[in-house]
């Protein structure tokens, strides 16, 4: 049984970029075990040390892997979204999980038995190679996170948040709350309002009911901390141009998340 609700419709929602990517003959080999799943906002899809039985796709909507402390603050290490994998390499590996991966934002997935992924990545170098450069992309983005969370201020670490946001959406309508924010970049709800207002009053965002609307990208770019332009730059140079894709709206990010 899959943690997440399976879907009878998903036939018309956006492709995951990954398997979008793939050799016609590839994807032939998983896609007869592919179904398409309800991702819900606080569902959990792994946990840290967990058996890994369901490989995710997402085609909308929002993962955070997090490393939970002993006083209960979950602290995100890496976000994936439509141009990702969730539990891929721990499948491959027939092992755990190393992470705890928790559904931020609502949206759906395409979800395959680790069995059948392994089945499938043994009769195919370029599903199998697909699937290990995406596990090094999260390596390191989970490298530069820790870096940019001991290293760089709240304000341009928003700016990196909502860039990487606005990638995984391909929207510039975000719907999120300070609360969201403030859980996802590890500071406090104040902290937040600051940085976010400097952003409104430079014309880069606008916020109203729930909703950051990004105005200039460009200005997020120049704001922000190096850490989106190299982990950007990892993810292209290991998984192609296709990724990230961000511009015209596709599919507004949304959910209320849930603490956990
Ligand atoms: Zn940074």
């Amino acid at each position: 049984m899959f943690s997440s609700s399976v879907r009878t419709q998903a036939h018309s929602l956006p492709q995951n970029l990954l398997l979008a990517s793939l050799p016609a003959d590839a994807f032939a080999r998983i896609a007869p075990h592919l179904t398409p799943v309800d991702l819900h906002a606080g569902d959990v899809l792994a946990e840290a040390g967990g058996a890994v039985k369901h490989v995710y796709f997402p085609q909308s909507g929002v993962i955070s892997l997090v490393v939970e402390m002993a006083a209960g603050q979950n602290v995100e290490t890496a976000m994936i979204g439509r141009d990702g994998v969730l539990n891929a390499g721990a499948a491959l590996d027939g092992k755990v999980s190393l992470s705890r991966a928790v559904v931020r934002f609502s949206g759906v997935a395409m979800a395959i038995a680790s069995d059948k992924l392994i089945e499938a990545a043994a009769g195919s170098d370029d599903l199998r190679s697909l699937l290990l450069r995406h596990e090094q992309v999260l390596l390191a983005e989970a490298q530069q996170a820790a870096a940019c969370n001991a290293s760089h201020r709240t304000g341009p670490r928003l700016c990196k948040w909502l860039l990487r946001m606005r990638d995984i959406a391909g929207n510039d309508n975000l719907m999120v709350t300070q609360d969201d924010l403030a859980e996802m970049i590890g500071v406090t709800r104040p902290s937040v309002t600051i940085a976010a207002n400097e952003l409104q009053k430079a014309g880069c965002i606008g916020y109203r009911r729930g909703v950051v609307q990004i105005f200039d990208a460009a200005g997020l770019k120049a704001r922000g901390c190096e850490c989106y332009g190299i982990v950007q730059g990892h993810r292209t140079a290991m998984l192609g141009p296709h990724a990230p894709v961000a511009g015209p709206p596709a599919v507004a990010v949304s959910g209320r998340s849930r603490r956990h």
